[in-house]
């Protein structure tokens, strides 16, 4: 029998894992926090830049209808991010990060468009550059590449015409100025971003770590450590909830104590390693054997318990109990001392729903249990049916 098809080597955890975090989850974590971000921003940027238009009758009377249109652009895509929030938020969500980047930018470019109307490098418009960076080092959360990326986007953009020889410095203490507070403000903003990104890794960290530790007590308070199984509270847990849905529904339901004959001649002969080793094949056997909506557990030390949806006790006793005895006593146990036959009994019983706990049914399942015991053992037995008395 090799490793490969035997049953013994399928792996038996009823208990699903839940998946370690990894680089994605963390990425998908803030991604929701900047769609909230670019939210408040493009709110904020529907209001403000449309204001600010008021300065410009006072700052550049002459440009008033030029700026009008720029603004009126920045104000309309900031409109339409956030219609696009209320009515495409899958499509929003998917490009929150382009989408956030180029907005920003679309204002930081009209901000410097309205420098160059004004008086060039000279403009105290400049500040408005200054606010959009702060207001996105404050708002987002991007990669330290992205925050760099987008202030040189804006720099390179600012210095285009002076680059270009379009423009020219007539006053320089004033342009030193602004250059200064513009830079650091950027240089800040992207240290801002570097810092908070550093501290929301170890956040995030810090909560996938408690996650897994409350899934791992969650598994240890609920699971068999040596067969993988519901242990016992678990398994009554799930197994009166299964009743209570047949009893609701008026479905049939059993269950079925299953034990090892004369297990205890493994430890005696064997060791309790070895002995260990069959419980745990016989766990991995009797999860094979079953459906997924059937619920196994641990009862007691080579004593197993089942429920059986969706079954009547004949179907649980010639069908299932069958296969389960079958699955075990028809093929030896590869134990570290080597192939090992073993058999068990089963008792079966119908549970009357309404008028039984899933104990009184355990109790009828494990006195068929010892009848079949006594008959002789490797065999299934159906324990009488009151109703039928
Ligand atoms: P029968 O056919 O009548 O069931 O005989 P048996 O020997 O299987 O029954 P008995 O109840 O006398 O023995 C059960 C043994 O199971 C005794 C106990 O030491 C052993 N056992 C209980 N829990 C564990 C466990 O976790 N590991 C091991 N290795 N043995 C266990
Ligand atoms: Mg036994
Ligand atoms: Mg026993």
């Amino acid at each position: 029998m090799t490793a490969g098809t035997s049953p013994d080597a399928r792996a038996a955890s009823p208990a699903p894992r839940t998946p370690p975090p990894d680089e994605r989850a963390f990425e998908a974590n803030l991604a929701l926090r900047n769609l909230d971000a670019l939210r408040l921003e493009c709110a904020l940027g529907v209001v403000m830049v449309p204001s600010f238009w008021a300065l410009d009758w006072f700052v550049i009377p002459d440009a008033v209808w030029v700026t009008l249109w720029i603004r009126l652009l920045c104000t309309l895509c900031g409109a339409a991010l956030l219609l696009a929030r209320a009515w495409r938020p899958e499509w929003l969500a998917r490009h929150v990060g382009p989408l956030s980047v180029g907005f920003s930018l679309l204002v930081a470019w009209s901000i410097a468009l309205m420098c160059f109307l004004h008086e060039g490098y000279e403009s105290p418009y400049y500040a408005g550059i200054n606010l959009l960076v702060l207001c996105v080092g404050l708002l987002f959360s991007w990669r330290t590449g992205t925050a760099v990326r987008f202030v040189l986007g804006i720099y390179l953009f600012y210095m285009g015409p002076l680059l270009l020889g379009l423009l020219t410095i007539r006053d320089v203490p004033a342009v030193l100025t602004n250059q200064f507070f513009l830079l650091s403000t950027m240089v800040v903003t992207v240290a801002s971003q570097h810092h908070r990104r550093r501290l929301e890794r170890r956040e995030f960290e810090s909560q996938a770590a408690q996650q897994r530790l409350l899934a791992e007590v969650q598994q240890m308070a609920t699971t068999d450590a040596l067969t993988g199984l519901h242990n016992r509270r678990q398994f009554f847990k799930l197994g009166e909830d299964e009743i209570e849905r047949a009893r609701r529904y008026r479905h049939p339901i059993s269950v079925l104590m299953l034990d090892i004959d004369h297990f205890k001649a493994v430890n005696d002969n064997y060791g309790h390693s070895v002995g260990d080793q069959v419980l745990a094949a016989t766990a991995r056997r009797m999860l094979a054997a079953l459906r997924r909506s059937d619920i196994a557990g641990r009862y007691g030390g080579e004593e197993f318990a089942m429920v059986l949806p969706e079954t009547d006790a004949v179907a649980a006793a010639q069908v299932v109990g069958e296969r389960l005895r079958e699955a075990i006593a028809g093929l030896p146990v590869d134990t570290s001392a080597g192939p090992l036959r073993l058999t068990v009994s089963v008792g079966v019983a119908r549970v009357r729903t309404g008028r039984e706990s899933l104990l009184d049914a355990l109790t009828r399942a494990d006195a068929a249990l010892y009848a079949a015991k006594r008959a002789g053992r490797n065999q299934v037995m159906r324990a009488p049916d009151p109703d039928d008395a």
